[in-house]
């Protein structure tokens, strides 16, 4: 069978088990949605929002392009967060980076010639890793290198938002969070203080 048939007969029988679970669960799903938080993820298919959160449909509004970037003149975020704060009244946005992430380490190597896109979608990528080139030098190890990359990139990302129009002109100004998931491990850890201010940058490897 081809993956794309078993995702659709997996979808029948996940159907078949919701609806027998809760019997009004499609029809209350189908007056609306009112989800509280925002996630904005990258697209590795290792990092699913609601598998990896146990959240249900409905409960999360989500995002996700590589390496969990957020830049204001990207009209798609953009338009996925103006809909969040000023339509849906989203209380939470989470920026959620992951270890080992593919479009991190990208910006760590020599640009690629057969993936132009991805090289623009990163190019801010590549400038945070020259600002603190000498701190990721000095890791010897490339994937430990990426994943303090990983890091920095949600702390910026979450402090871009901050700071971003779309934020700041929001009717209820949302707490944000910044997140990193562990491939390991399986678990979400925050790097900022309750949604707050980001704190100094105290990476995981450090406090392992
Ligand atoms: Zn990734």
């Amino acid at each position: 069978m081809n993956h794309a048939k078993r995702l659709l007969l997996a979808n029948r029988a996940w159907s078949q088990e919701v609806s027998a679970r809760d019997p009004g669960f499609f029809e209350r799903l189908a007056c609306g949605q009112q989800p509280r938080i925002l996630w904005i993820g990258c697209s590795d298919s290792r990092v699913p929002a609601e598998r990896i959160t146990n959240a249900q449909p409905g409960e999360l509004f989500v995002h996700r392009n590589i390496a969990n970037l957020y830049t204001s003149d990207d009209g798609n975020t953009s338009s996925v967060i103006e809909y969040a704060l000023h339509a849906l009244h989203v209380e939470h946005i989470v920026i959620c980076g992951h270890h080992h992430c593919g479009g991190v380490r990208a910006a760590l190597t020599a640009p690629s010639d057969s993936l132009p896109a991805v090289n623009r979608r990163i190019a801010g990528l590549r400038e945070l890793a020259e600002r603190h080139r000498d701190a990721l030098n000095a890791i010897d190890d490339i994937e430990a290198r990426v994943d303090r990359l990983v890091e920095l990139n949600v702390i910026e990302q979450v402090r871009l938002l901050r700071e971003s129009p779309i934020v700041r002109s929001a009717p209820h100004r949302p707490a944000l969070h910044g997140w990193v998931f562990g491939l390991r491990q399986g678990l979400l850890t925050s790097l900022t203080d309750a949604g707050e201010a980001p704190q100094p940058v105290k990476l995981l490897r450090d406090a392992a």
